[in-house]
């Protein structure tokens, strides 16, 4: 029975050991060529507000469509391209291609065109030339500066690196907004709140749950939670989005408590382009 046990233990760390392994290998190798090749692509999911249900925003995010592996996504290959600096060709080719995508809908769309949101990492931000970057994508698309929000994660890159907040800075003096992702999950120091010229605020699924129709709001702590960060955001007078909204309840409850925007299956899937603008055409159907 132990040599059953132990033989199972090894199978598991000698699958786990490989997946690690081929994921190295497939990222530090494959991913300089997977650029040039064309094999990253983005897809786009809704922001709604929650008040009137309009389409808002978008977020960009970068799916790998590997030709051994399959489709991976970004938590399959970002961290490893952070890790190896290949995350700042990548980003740069991410920024290109969702202004781009952003201009092609403003031009279409018009005032009803979304905001488009681009992840950025730590790297990214401590990174000077990404300011140029920004700038470059923004003037060869065309894109309206107002209308490309950076979403930064705050356990990451707002930790107590001048040279981020020094960037930061930088990039709202071009006129594009900054948002802090999964706020609440990371750095402690909320200093950032006060340094850095915010736009807005995105609660991470992890903190919304399913409503339980036998208590209210104030009776469940995790909706206490978000009761205080939606105050928060308001004194702050910065917009707040909060992710994982998977049902009309959790939508109902989150415009109750007065926060402004959602994202999350309820709305859509990330999705392609063209199916986005389905969206866009049409009126919302929740
Ligand atoms: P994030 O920025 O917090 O993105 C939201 C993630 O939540 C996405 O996963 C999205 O597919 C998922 N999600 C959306 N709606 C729901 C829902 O209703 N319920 C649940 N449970 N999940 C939902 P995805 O695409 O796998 O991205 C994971 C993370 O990878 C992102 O988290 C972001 O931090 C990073 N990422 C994605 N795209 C990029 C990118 O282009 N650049 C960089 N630097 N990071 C990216
Ligand atoms: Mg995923
Ligand atoms: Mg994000
Ligand atoms: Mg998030």
């Amino acid at each position: 029975r132990a040599k059953e046990a132990g033989g199972a233990r090894w199978t598991l760390y000698d699958a786990r050991t490989n997946a690690e392994a081929v994921n190295r290998y497939t990222v530090s190798v494959r991913m300089p060529k997977a650029l040039d090749r064309g094999e990253f692509f983005l897809e786009y999911q809704p922001i709604c507000s929650l008040v009137d249900r309009s389409l808002t925003a978008v977020e960009a995010l970068v799916r790998w469509r590997h030709p051994l592996l399959g489709v991976l996504g970004p938590d399959e290959f970002v961290p490893a391209a952070e890790e190896t600096g290949l995350i700042l060709p990548l980003g740069r080719w991410i920024l290109r291609e969702a202004c781009a995508q952003g201009a092609a809908w403003q031009r279409r769309y018009g005032s009803r065109a979304p905001q488009v949101n681009v992840n950025i990492t730590a790297r990214q931000a401590r990174n000077k030339g990404l300011v140029a970057d920004v700038g470059r994508a923004l003037a060869d698309s065309g894109l309206e500066p107002a209308m490309l929000q950076l979403e930064i994660t705050e356990g990451t890159a707002l930790g107590p690196h001048d040279e981020s907040l020094r960037v930061l800075d930088a990039l709202v003096d071009k006129g594009v907004t900054l948002t802090v992702d999964d706020f609440g999950t990371g750095w402690s120091n909320l200093a950032y709140l006060r340094d850095l010229p915010l736009a807005g605020l995105k609660l991470p699924s992890s903190f919304i749950t399913e409503p339980d129709p036998g208590r209210s709001a104030d009776e469940d702590v995790g909706w206490r939670i978000v009761g205080g960060l939606t105050t928060l955001a308001r004194t702050l007078g910065l917009t707040l989005t909060a992710e994982g909204v998977e049902t009309a309840e959790i939508a109902d409850r989150l415009r109750e408590m007065g926060c402004d925007w959602g994202q999350g299956w309820y709305f859509g899937r990330p999705t392609s382009p063209r199916d986005l603008e389905e969206l866009l055409l049409r009126r919302p159907p929740w």
